[in-house]
């Protein structure tokens, strides 16, 4: 191969740094959406809803209750409606050509995201070794971080797939900011997690 002239390795240079910036991005794009999803799932949806009741927030709500269970649905038994609802979008974007490479980017990560999700749930001896090593190295979330949401009050660390978003938006009140906002201008509080208010209730009787 002959060398690399000084434009040429610039150029590739930029084409990488782009690269990294542009995945950067999507990932934490797709981080704050899992986060999004999952804070309307934990404080507004209900199991009584007709379809999106049954199929998303009774198996969230089954989550809280027992974090451990949805290891055994595998992959597709914890991702299926994330990605149906992809496909849908991306063959709907790609239809009318708004298809590009990051929103594929995205739609992937968001299909996948309870996968990250499940092996936050894993023992230190049920974790894959490349997927320890990432959790290590904080590229996704690993079990420390994902505790921080289902031992608190639940009501911080919704983003799913890494270390990076949580802190950010738990530090300028993101959440409790559009709790006020809905809760202001439609009258609607947000639930609080039926497994905190026991446990909230139990602390007080004792
Ligand atoms: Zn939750
Ligand atoms: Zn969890």
């Amino acid at each position: 191969m002959p060398p690399l002239t000084s434009a040429a390795a610039v150029a590739t240079a930029w084409f990488a740094l782009r690269a990294v910036l542009w995945i950067s991005a999507c990932v934490l794009l797709a981080d704050l959406i899992t986060g999004l999803v999952h804070w309307a799932e934990d404080h507004y949806g209900d199991p009584s809803w007709p379809i999106l009741g049954q199929l998303v927030f009774a198996p969230n709500l089954e989550h809280h209750e027992k974090p451990r269970a949805f290891l055994a649905g595998g992959w597709w038994g914890a991702n299926w409606p994330q990605i149906i609802m992809a496909v849908l979008i991306a063959a709907g974007t790609a239809a009318v050509g708004w298809l590009t490479w990051q929103l594929a980017l995205v739609l992937t990560l968001l299909a996948n995201a309870n996968t990250v999700h499940q092996w936050a749930h894993m023992t230190v001896k049920e974790t894959p070794r490349l997927v320890g090593w990432m959790q290590r190295m904080r590229l996704i979330q690993g079990r420390i971080h994902h505790g921080g949401h289902h031992g608190g009050r639940r009501d911080t660390a919704y983003c799913a797939l890494t270390p990076w978003v949580n802190p950010v938006v738990d530090r300028i009140g993101l959440w409790r900011g559009i709790e006020t906002i809905i809760q202001r201008t439609t009258g609607v509080k947000p639930r609080v997690d039926a497994c905190v208010a026991r446990r909230e209730l139990t602390a007080l009787e004792r």
